[in-house]
């Protein structure tokens, strides 16, 4: 038996000083006076199950490209961050059924992942449009990926709405979720165009070019399909208040819609375009937006408006970026390593979250929403994944000491207070005082179910 000991853990019944013993890959009791063989000290820190990061894209291929994190790399950023288990993505070629691909991408990320992991099943226009692909999805529900990525933006991956409709009854029969990039993406790709037709080809013009109130409208039309299908429904990567609003709306008309928001939209802006040579790296979609956006999405987040926080890390370096014009610049920002702590630090010492509710946002409502039964909590029979947490700790954040691969970060130069001492996965050291412990492969595949 291993004891960590004079810990504040964070269990979902509240923070409570007590001793957490773990029996194997388990959870064994929480209590005082417990007795183990192992004890790990951790007075003044707080304990709390592995963070879940239900969103990311490690070595991602794109238009010729790779995200520059590997599922190596990438993995142990996330452990160094206090991440335990990420959900990647599988997107099936145009002949490739849903089945092969999720074998082909599983058999990149084993042996190499030193972390837990799901993948989520991409539905892309070719499969989306197919009632005999879309039956596939009953049996990548048996294999363990119970949920489906659809888009309503970007070609070769933009499902209209008939479309739409028939996955999202697809996947409720098959008793999945479906978990969606939310954009009017056909009208984005015009005003685009527009722009780039004038000369419009600086960075900014990313984010003027899709509209906020353009991604709430995509919201509406999903959740009205998904509850005709009776299909529940995530969106991903909410960061603007109008999206926020239209998933509150369609949520107190009884509609099983949930909401995920990102570090880069609860603390950035699209200010970050204007500056200098640098303004190409922020371009990730939906586009970061205003100061005025953020107290909403915090507030969604406190309220549960927002279930959860995801990074949807997908990294690409500072010569990828540098493209000559807007529109050809790869999406997305790094982050996998710091969500704990930059929600900690700008949420929880702000007072704008509670320790508990930080918990429930970057660990228990990831887990519960995308069908990890045995992660996300502090409790008897839960895997022990666990991460003790110093609050005082001081860290300025900056890619050489950051372990993701990538030559920039969003948050160099930020100083947070709050940082993870301490990793464990299913009972084994993963991260012992900010050194990494593991092993390529620790990590393993996960079915996911409901
Ligand atoms: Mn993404």
């Amino acid at each position: 038996m291993l004891l960590i000991t004079n810990g504040q853990l964070i269990t979902p019944d509240g923070v409570v000083e007590a001793d957490l013993a773990i029996d194997g890959q388990e959870i064994a009791a929480i209590g005082r006076g417990l007795t183990g063989e192992r004890v790990i000290d951790a007075a003044g820190c707080y304990v709390l199950p592995g963070g879940v990061d239900p969103h990311v894209h490690l070595q991602m291929p794109l238009a010729g490209r790779v995200s520059t994190d590997t599922f190596l790399s990438g993995s142990i950023a996330a452990a160094h961050g206090g991440t335990t288990t990420f959900i990647d993505f599988v997107t099936p070629e145009p002949e490739q059924s849903m089945l092969d691909a999720l074998h082909a991408r599983q058999a990149e990320a084993d042996g190499e992942t030193v972390i837990d992991y799901g993948l989520h099943m991409t539905i892309p226009t070719w499969h989306g449009a197919e009632e005999t692909r879309l039956k596939e999805t009953t049996a990548a529900v048996a294999a363990g990926c119970a949920t489906f990525k659809l888009y309503q933006a970007y070609t070769g991956m933009v499902l209209d709405d008939p479309s739409l409709l028939r996955a999202f009854q697809a996947i409720a029969r098959a008793g999945g979720l479906a978990v969606l990039h939310s954009e009017t993406g056909p009208v984005l790709e015009l005003l685009r165009s527009q722009a780039l037709a004038a000369g419009y080809t600086a960075p900014i013009w990313h984010e003027r070019t899709r509209p906020a109130r353009l991604e709430a409208t995509a919201i509406h039309r999903a959740a009205e399909l998904a509850d005709l299908a009776q299909c529940p429904l995530h969106i991903f990567h909410v960061g603007c208040a109008e999206a926020v609003a239209e998933i509150t709306r369609a949520q107190a008309a009884g509609i099983d819609i949930s909401g995920e928001s990102c570090p880069q939209y609860l603390l950035l802006t699209a200010e970050e375009h204007l500056a200098g040579p640098d303004g190409a790296l922020f371009i990730c979609a939906p586009p970061l937006r205003n100061v005025s956006d953020h107290v909403p999405l915090w507030r969604g987040l406190a309220n549960g408006a927002l279930a959860m926080v995801s990074t949807d890390h997908c990294p690409w370096t500072r010569a990828e970026k540098d493209q000559p014009d807007f529109s050809l610049v790869p999406g997305g920002v790094p982050g996998i390593e710091t969500r704990l702590s930059l929600i900690y630090h700008h949420g929880v010492r702000t007072g704008l979250i509670s320790p508990s509710r930080w918990v429930e946002i970057c660990c228990t409502e990831p887990a519960r929403r995308m069908g990890l039964s045995r992660k996300g909590r502090l409790a008897p029979g839960y895997d022990a994944d666990v991460v003790i947490f110093d609050p005082t700790r001081r860290r300025t954040l900056s890619v050489n000491t950051l372990h993701e691969l990538c030559d920039w970060t969003p948050y160099a130069g930020m100083t947070l207070t709050g940082w993870p001492r301490t990793v464990l996965q299913r009972g084994r050291l993963l991260v012992e005082e900010e050194e990494f412990v593991g092993a390529p492969g620790d990590g393993t595949f996960i079915k996911r179910a409901f």
